[in-house]
């Protein structure tokens, strides 16, 4: 068993900033009433967090902490579920490192 302290996502998160472009999400979901298998699993794979269900059952995205890692791109853009841009310049996420 190893000595060295866990390391947690949620504590290295911590150190990026990030800069809201209000308005103009870089990510949008596309509108469902029942979401699909590659909607649901967005709710898992995003390392921030920023995917959840609504009261109605429908996934929703919220961009703010998002460290466009890429991930729910790859999953759900080719089935048309998103909508993945770059932010504006200027916008996104800071990365500190420390
Ligand atoms: S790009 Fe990565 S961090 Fe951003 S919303 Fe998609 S899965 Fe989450």
């Amino acid at each position: 068993m190893s000595s060295e302290p866990a390391v947690r996502v949620e504590d290295k998160l911590y150190y990026n900033r990030y800069l809201v472009d209000v308005g103009n999400p870089h990510v949008k979901v596309r509108a469902h009433t029942t979401p699909s298998p590659q909607l649901l699993s967005l709710l898992k794979v995003c390392p921030a967090r920023c995917y959840e269900l609504n009261d109605g059952g429908q996934v929703e995205v919220a961009v703010d902490g998002c460290i466009e890692c890429g991930t729910c791109r790859v999953i759900a853009e080719p089935t048309g579920d998103i909508q993945w841009s770059h932010p504006r310049g200027g916008y996104g996420v800071l990365f500190k490192f420390g």
